[in-house]
C-alpha cells in the first residue's frame, strides 16, 4: 500500500537459509526472507511455528546457528558473533512486543526519551519535543506525564510504538502487538500501525488479525513448523492458498 520501487530497492532484510535450534528442537528450517524498503510483510502461522523466533533473529534477540542474515547492510553472524553490527542493528530496528515492556518506573515521556538521550545523546529538550510529537502522532498527546500503570493497554502499546519510533528506525518489527489487548483496544493500535504503513515504514508484523493483514500487507507469509510454506499478496494467500497446510490453517482462523 506504500509507494516504493521494488526493482531498484536493495533489501533491508536479507535472510538466506537461516537455521535456528533450541537444543534439539529445530525451530527455523532454511528460512529465506527478503524485505525491501517500504514493504509491509505479515507473518502468520499457528502457535509454536517459529514466528517470534524468526523476527527476534532479525534484531539479534535470538542467535541462529547457520545461514546468512544481513540487516540494513550489516551482517549478523551465527552464534551471536559480531557485536558491533548487532549494536548498530539494535539502534536501527524498532520492536513492539505483545507485552508492552515499558519501564514501569518511568513516565511516558521518559520511556520515550531514554534511548534517544542515552544512545543518540539527544538533549532533554530535543528528545522531549520528539516524544511529544510522537505521542501526538499515536493519539495520546495528553498522557506524557503519566506512568504506564495509569494507562489502558491500548495506550501503553501506543507508547511502546512511540518509544520505538523515537529512534527513527529503518525497520519496525511487531510481535503480536494486539494479542494482549482487550478487544475494544485493538482497533486503536492497528490504526496507529496502519498510519505508519501508509507513511512508508518498512514493517514485519506477526499477527492473528487477518482483516488487518489483508488490508495492510504487501506480502503475507505462512509459516508452519519453522518453514515458510507459502507466501504472496494477501489476496492470493487468503483467497486462493496453494498448499493444503495453508488452507487448513486459514479455515481454522478466518
Ligand atoms: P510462535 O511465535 O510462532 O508461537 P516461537 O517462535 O515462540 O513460536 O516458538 C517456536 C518453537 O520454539 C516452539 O516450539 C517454542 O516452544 C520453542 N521455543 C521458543 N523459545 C524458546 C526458548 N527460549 N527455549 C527453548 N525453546 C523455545
Ligand atoms: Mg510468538
Amino acid at each position: 500500500m506504500s509507494e516504493r520501487k521494488p526493482d531498484d530497492a536493495a533489501p533491508i532484510v536479507r535472510m538466506e537459509k537461516l537455521n535456528k535450534h533450541f537444543g534439539s528442537l529445530h525451530v527455523l528450517k532454511d528460512v529465506d526472507l527478503s524485505v525491501i524498503p517500504g514493504e509491509v510483510v505479515v507473518i502468520i502461522g499457528a502457535s509454536g511455528s517459529g514466528k517470534s523466533t524468526l523476527i527476534r533473529c532479525i534484531n539479534g534477540l535470538e542467535e541462529f546457528q547457520s545461514g546468512k542474515l544481513e540487516v540494513d547492510g550489516k551482517v549478523l553472524e551465527p552464534y551471536g558473533k559480531a557485536s558491533k553490527a548487532l549494536q548498530q542493528i539494535r539502534t536501527e530496528v524498532g520492536m513492539v512486543f505483545q507485552q508492552f515492556n515499558l519501564f514501569p518506573h518511568l513516565s511516558v515521556r521518559d520511556n520515550i526519551t531514554l534511548a534517544p538521550r542515552k544512545v543518540r545523546h539527544a538533549s532533554r529538550d530535543e528528545a522531549g519535543e520528539t516524544a511529544q510529537r510522537l505521542l501526538d502522532r499515536v493519539g495520546i498527546a495528553d498522557q506524557a506525564d503519566k506512568y504506564p500503570s495509569q494507562l489502558s493497554g491500548g495506550q501503553q502499546q501506543r507508547v511502546a510504538l512511540a518509544r520505538a519510533l523515537a529512534m527513527e528506525p529503518r525497520l519496525m518489527l511487531f510481535d503480536e502487538p494486539t494479542s494482549a489487548l482487550d478487544p475494544e483496544m485493538i482497533g486503536e493500535v492497528l490504526d496507529a500501525m496502519r498510519e505508519l504503513a501508509r507513511e512508508g515504514m518498512t514493517m514485519v508484523i506477526v499477527t492473528h488479525e487477518m482483516t488487518f493483514a489483508r488490508e495492510v500487507a504487501d506480502r503475507v507469509i505462512y509459516i508452519h513448523e519453522g518453514e515458510i510454506v507459502e507466501q504472496g499478496a494477501p489476496k492470493e494467500v487468503f483467497d486462493t492458498p496453494q498448499r493444503e497446510r495453508t488452507r487448513s490453517f486459514l479455515s481454522r482462523v478466518l
